[in-house]
């Protein structure tokens, strides 16, 4: 899904550069479920806006889901943007709209008309677990309910990838795990490639492996457990022996 290899990034302004990228690898494999972490300034969102294209890198490889992102075409990023990635920020939810209700915030990007567009919505909702909560008003809801409105709507693309800048930076711990539980949710039902940039260490538990940055390269890698795209690609090889056998 994601092949990043000595990826620069350097902010140019009037009077200096900032080198937020300085050669940094890495890879993800479609269907992983991973956290990047690193402390504050170390480029994990220069790399995720990268990743996002919503921001060119200076130099190196960056490849996603088949499209080389230094080569791509102004509109080649607009349609990678619509139909490949779903975006979720830490305030996303400041973005709804308090007095309308759940389901009215999520129809409300949606391009699609009438009946298409309210049954598209409830299914996103009950994606996020919210179907429950789909007539209520925004501002009735919890800050992590609101959060996973916010992701409903990121959902609305069918994204193949999920980049999650943050998105527990402005909730408790208990509504960071849940919405940490509905990223492990929506990957393991719908195969979603997640990758969460965060500098909070906890949320490593949560997911299939850990990659630490510093100063804009990738240091470490932290935790490897095997993603479920990998476990069900090992059942579906040993199922096929059975069969030959
Ligand atoms: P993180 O998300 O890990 O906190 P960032 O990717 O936001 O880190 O920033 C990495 C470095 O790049 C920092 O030194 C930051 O000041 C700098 N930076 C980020 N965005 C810009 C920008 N648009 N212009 C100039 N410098 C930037
Ligand atoms: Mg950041």
């Amino acid at each position: 899904m994601i092949q990043c290899d000595n990826l620069v990034k350097i902010y140019k302004t009037a009077d200096l550069e900032v080198v937020a990228l300085q050669g940094l690898d890495l890879h993800v494999e479609e269907g992983e479920l991973m956290a990047i972490i690193g402390n504050s300034g170390s480029g994990k969102s220069t790399l995720l806006n990268m990743l996002g294209g919503l921001d060119r890198p200076s130099a190196g490889k960056l490849i996603v889901d088949g499209k080389d992102m230094l080569k791509a075409t102004e509109l080649d990023l607009v349609r990678y943007k619509r139909e490949t990635v779903g975006f979720v920020w830490q305030n996303n939810a400041r973005n709804l709209i308090p007095y309308l209700t759940a389901l009215q915030n999520v129809e409300l990007p949606m391009l699609l008309k009438g009946r298409r567009r309210r049954m598209l919505a409830m299914e996103l909702l009950e994606a996020v677990g919210l179907a429950h909560r789909a007539h209520n008003r925004l501002q009735q809801l919890s800050g992590g309910e609101q959060q996973r409105v916010a992701i409903a709507i990121a959902l609305a693309n069918r994204p193949k990838l999920l980049l999650a800048d943050e998105p527990t930076g402005s909730v408790d711990t208990k509504m960071a795990n849940q919405i940490l539980d509905l990223f492990r949710e929506l990957n393991r039902t719908y195969g979603l490639t997640v990758v969460i940039v965060t500098h909070d260490p906890l949320l490593a538990k949560k997911v299939d492996r850990v990659v630490a940055i510093r100063d804009g390269k990738t240091s470490s890698e932290m935790i490897r457990r095997k993603s479920y795209a990998e476990e069900l690609a090992e059942l579906e090889a040993s199922a096929g022996e059975g069969r030959e056998g």
